[in-house]
């Protein structure tokens, strides 16, 4: 049962072809596992074909340029097939689906990350991780798995942070979480995610989380790690 969701805000966006990549592939891959938003984006897409034929376009409105800009009106699988043009991911190939191992663990990838470039994994302590590589800069995208029994240290974010869980589970302070569950942190909280079982999530950050906890100001590495 999944219980956290993009907002309607996010998944308009991304029905709209408005969300930078790192996003809309969150999105994309919780649209996979979720049959009540992959609903609603569908919903969207057809209200935006519908203002499209009135020569309406939903983005003519924004005044901030940004990098989101770039991506607007843009179709998002076009993009990801166009931004992973050059795929090197070490993946093998299994009845047409695509699998990671990591410390041991085979995981399914989720059909929107399967051509996207990712770089080796590293390691730290229970923490594996493989950037998600699509070039937007201070938005970082990674994928990150915690092995069982491990934990990331207290942390807040100055930015925001986007976990969305891909297998396993953990839990933090405001609730345990499963496949699907789409959790975006920002700098009012506080968490410190605890893996019993161990877990694989796809994360967005746009800032070092900045460490909190007395002697995990020490682990600051762990920041720049995760982000
Ligand atoms: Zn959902």
């Amino acid at each position: 049962m999944i219980s956290c969701h993009p907002t309607q805000e996010m998944l308009e966006k991304f029905a709209n072809g408005e969300l930078p990549a790192t996003l809309a592939a969150a999105v994309s891959i919780h649209a996979e596992m979720c049959s009540e938003c992959k609903a609603q984006i569908a919903a969207y897409t057809e209200q935006q074909a519908e203002s499209g034929f009135n020569g309406v376009s939903s983005h003519a409105s924004s005044a901030n340029v940004n990098d989101e800009d770039v991506f607007a009106g843009i179709d998002i699988d076009d993009l990801i097939a166009a931004i992973t043009a050059t795929d090197e991911i070490d993946i093998a190939l299994e009845d047409k689906e695509k699998t990671i191992t990591v410390k041991g663990k085979e995981y399914v990838l989720p059909r929107a990350l399967t051509n996207m470039t990712m770089s080796n994994w590293s390691s730290i302590g229970k923490l594996a991780r493989s950037r998600v590589e699509l070039g937007e800069g201070e938005i970082r995208a990674s994928l990150l798995q915690i092995q069982p029994g491990g934990s990331v240290p207290e942390h807040t974010h100055k930015g925001f942070e986007l976990t969305l869980l891909l297998d396993g589970s953990f839990e933090d302070d405001m609730g345990v979480y499963g496949p699907g569950d789409f959790i975006v942190l920002d700098g009012k909280h506080t968490h410190n995610p605890v893996s019993h079982e161990g877990c694989l999530c796809y994360t967005v950050s746009n800032d070092a989380q900045h460490f909190t906890q007395g002697i995990n100001k020490l682990l600051n590495p762990f920041g720049s790690f995760i982000y």
